[in-house]
């Protein structure tokens, strides 16, 4: 019999939903919660807010973190903004249009009703944040400031200059350690999760190691919530921080959590270019840039092979001979196309020659027309922080004049290039963000939820404090509201000492190989084979040798690895193995799921499925569900497809279009 999933939607309009479920939810008898525990694992703006909220409702929280802040969580990197509906800029923004514009942004592949209570509780994280200090933008008069990100055409964005996320994740900080000087969190800093724990079909607890004395601890609670970011670092080379890893998300995948459309990987646009084969991070610069920046290569092709042989620079070429061919391609969001479609763009200019750096693996981002309009103040007041990062990696300045032609004066331009950023697909979730394991939840960006097939910029910080802040503190009550029964869950049951038993064992047996290849050297290579035949373009017969290479490459691993060193005290080498173990779990999920999903949708480019444009090609009558994977081992075993199918009752489902 095919199985089945039940996202536990309430029947009822889209809109009503959320209303009608906040209604008949059970919620824990206060005096209960002091006799519940709940385990979060990760401090980033998904844990954080969680951790602080369920703390401040009565729970007994541990909250677990790799870093040795919470401070250091990934989301520190986020810089261009967060969205929310708040139409401050009165130029037409609703609850219903930020929906809309999710769902069409994520190429109706998004679980609709997810997405509305997504965009309806946007505009109390922005409260709850001016609340806790968080200093956004502000005009002149006071009002908080907005600026546009790709899919939207109002101005909805809410940012803290180049800094958004450090600041939104200080205001978290600041809660979960009101939470732990009040003794309702326990914090663990440098300790990394290793494997969950079972109990009766119930998840219970995990087993983690502080990473400072190569120790493991079990830990015991009622319910688990996973919130360990995304997995984009598979790829080796992307702009996620380097601890970035999906080894807690994997774990639960084996231990019977499905993972949902792995294949939905997002490429961001305006990286800085890849230069050399010793790099280890490529470094994002914000979507923000490209309010100011327009995106452009020359028209003629001697100009860009001038370009690439570095006998002319940028502000050599005049406007007559610039190709700005998102505003030709998509006259009415321009530059603010979605990111998938940006970055599919400047791939096709490339491959056809145009490219502007000596790799021809590159485009321009320019604020000349920007800089002439407003002066150089007003834009380093905008992204200030962005010009002197770019300059500190490139040492080329972006705001500095260069040339004057026909009385048009012409600045330096970034050059930029697609670039591994996000990952949409992730720990399958019910509508109460649980995962088919009862007790384990999943938010952020490690779960899959809310975006579809691409994610909209801005979008990812608002889906990790919706999670964190307003959805889980609500919807776990209705599976904690019967767990007290159970009292303190105890560390000495036997399917504790198994989960130990086993991480140590896998540790022994990766440290006993002792082959002669590093953890990154193997890494560096799947990250190619994922780029070159996972990537941004993907072709049947190209999916199926990356995954033949990637179980080649597995072997490798299995076989020739090197650690240094013991398990006892640190050893980085030993944490990056488990991690790159964990990689090739999922770099095959994603291609097994790229392989099945013969269409084209948001950040999922298969070439065979386009059309005469080359715009993505979907295929509604066949592949219009969530495509869950359930494991069934590490070896040659394919893991099993599990289909959620969508149900659209608000939104037209209709082909994406940002031309008019
Ligand atoms: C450069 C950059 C810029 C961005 N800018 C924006 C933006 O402007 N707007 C926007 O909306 N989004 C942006 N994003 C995306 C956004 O930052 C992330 O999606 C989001 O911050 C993820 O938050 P999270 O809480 O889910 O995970 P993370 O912030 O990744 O936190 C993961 C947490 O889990 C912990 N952890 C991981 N594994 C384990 C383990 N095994 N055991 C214990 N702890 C573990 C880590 O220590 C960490 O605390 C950007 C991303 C990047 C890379």
């Amino acid at each position: 019999m095919a199985k089945t999933l039940n996202s536990k939607i309430p029947a009822g309009p889209v809109t009503e939903k959320w209303k009608e479920y906040k209604a008949h939810q059970r919620l824990v008898n206060p005096k209960n919660k002091l006799k519940l525990d709940v385990i979060v694992v990760g401090t980033g703006l998904a844990g954080a807010s969680a951790a602080a909220s369920l703390a401040e409702m009565g729970f007994n929280v541990y909250n677990f973190c790799i870093q040795d802040s919470p401070r250091r969580a990934h989301s520190i990197a986020a810089q261009g903004g967060i969205n929310a509906a708040k139409n401050y800029q009165n130029d037409g923004d609703s609850v219903y249009r930020l929906f809309y514009d999710t769902v069409k942004g994520g190429d109706y592949r998004a679980r609709e009703a997810n997405v509305y209570r997504l965009a309806e509780v946007s505009n109390n994280i922005i409260d709850q944040c001016v609340a806790q200090g968080v200093p956004f933008a502000r005009e002149y008069g006071g009002m908080l400031a907005n600026r546009s990100f790709g899919g939207a055409q109002v101005s909805r964005t809410f940012y803290a200059k180049g800094q958004t996320g450090q600041q939104l994740l200080l205001g978290a900080y600041s809660s979960l350690s009101a939470q732990v000087e009040a003794g309702k969190v326990k914090l663990f800093t440098r300790y990394e999760m290793e494997e969950l724990v079972i109990v009766d079909g119930r998840a219970r607890g995990i087993i983690a190691k502080d990473l400072t004395t190569g120790k493991l601890h079990r830990f015991s609670a009622n319910a688990v919530v996973i919130a360990t970011g995304g997995y984009g670092n598979t790829y080796f080379l992307s702009t996620n921080a380097m601890g970035c890893n999906c080894t807690a998300a994997v774990q639960c995948y084996r231990k019977g959590a499905y993972m949902a459309n792995p294949s939905y990987v997002q490429i961001h646009p305006t990286c800085i270019p890849v230069h050399g084969d010793k790099q280890s991070k490529l470094t994002l610069m914000s979507e923000s840039l490209r309010n100011d920046g327009r995106i452009w290569v020359p028209k003629k092709i001697e100009d860009a092979k001038a370009l690439q042989a570095g006998t002319k620079q940028g502000w050599e070429i005049p406007e007559e001979d610039r190709d700005y061919y998102l505003e030709r391609r998509y006259p009415a969001f321009g530059n603010l196309v979605p990111r998938d479609v940006a970055s599919r763009a400047a791939k096709e200019r490339c491959d056809a020659g145009f490219g502007v750096n000596n790799t021809g693996l590159a485009v321009f981002l320019d604020f000349s027309e920007s800089i002439n309009r407003l002066g150089i103040d007003q834009i380093m007041q905008r992204y200030g922080n962005l010009f002197e990062m770019y300059e500190e990696i490139t040492d080329v300045f972006p705001g500095e004049l260069a040339n004057e032609i026909n009385g048009v004066k012409y600045y330096k331009p970034m050059m930029i290039f697609p670039a591994i950023h996000y990952t949409m697909g992730g720990i399958w979730v019910d509508y109460e963000l649980q995962t088919t394991i009862p007790g384990l939840f999943a938010i952020g960006e490690c779960n899959f939820s809310d975006h579809g097939a691409n994610r909209l910029g801005a979008s990812a910080l608002m889906q990790g404090l919706a999670d964190g802040y307003f959805v889980l503190p609500y919807t776990i009550q209705n599976y904690l509201a019967d767990q007290d029964i159970w009292g303190k869950i105890s560390t000495d049951l036997p399917e504790f000492a198994e989960a130990e038993k086993a991480v140590e064992a896998e540790e022994d047996r990766l440290l006993n190989i002792k082959g002669k290849r590093s953890v990154d050297s193997i890494h560096k290579e799947l990250g190619h084979i994922m780029w070159e035949h996972v990537g941004m373009g993907r072709t049947k017969a190209g999916l199926e040798e990356g995954l033949k290479l990637m179980k080649e490459l597995r072997k490798e691993f299995e076989t020739n690895l090197f650690i240094p060193g013991t398990k006892e005290g640190v050893n980085i080498e030993l944490d990056k193995a488990i991690h790159l173990r964990d990689f090739f779990t999922m770099g095959e999920l994603v291609a097994y799921d790229a392989l099945h999903r013969e269409e084209s949708c948001g950040g999922h480019f298969r070439e065979e499925h386009q059309t005469e444009e080359g715009e993505a090609k979907r295929d509604d009558e066949n592949f219009f569900y969530v495509g869950c994977w359930e494991y069934q081992g590490d070896d040659e075993k394919a893991p099993e497809l599990i289909k959620e199918p969508l149900e659209y009752e608000a939104i037209k489902v209709q082909t994406r279009n940002y031309k008019n």
